[in-house]
This record gives structure tokens, sequence and C-alpha cells, in this order.
């Protein structure tokens, strides 16, 4: 039973330490948003639900497309 209690005691300690330590890092570096930049930004082409990074996708009507396919079948839709 002590040999638990020290082990459970051991565990706390880290957790702590972890714990300490993630909120020094926080306050050190200000909260970034977890999105890349905008060339990372991902959009949905609604003809055939892919996501395509908004710098890569072709535009028509203010909605992305991954192909040229899929913008065509939208417009002709
Ligand atoms: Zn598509």
């Amino acid at each position: 039973m002590r040999f638990l209690l020290r082990v459970l005691g051991v565990f706390l300690a880290i957790y702590a330490a972890l714990t300490v330590l993630r909120s020094l890092l926080a306050a050190i570096s200000p909260a970034r948003p977890i999105r890349p930049a905008s060339a990372g930004h991902l959009v949905k082409d609604p003809v055939c639900g892919t996501y395509v990074p908004e710098g890569s996708a072709l535009k028509a009507e203010k909605q992305f497309f991954c192909s040229e396919e899929c913008r065509q079948k939208f417009i002709k839709s």
C-alpha cells in the first residue's frame, strides 16, 4: 500500500509539473491560431464535397472547386 501511495505521489508530482510547465509556455508564447496562414485555409467544393486549399482552388460565383470538372458541373447545374 505504501508503495502504491508513493507511485501515486510521483505521478501527481509529474502531472503538477507538466501543468505548471504548460501554463508557463502558454504565458511565454501568446496563443496562436491553430490554423496556418490563409494560404492553407481549406474551402469546400460544393460539387464533390472535397476540401481544397484556397490558394489552389478554382473559383467561380464565390464558390471554390477542386477541379475544372467540378466547376463546370456547378455552372451547368
Ligand atoms: Zn470537386
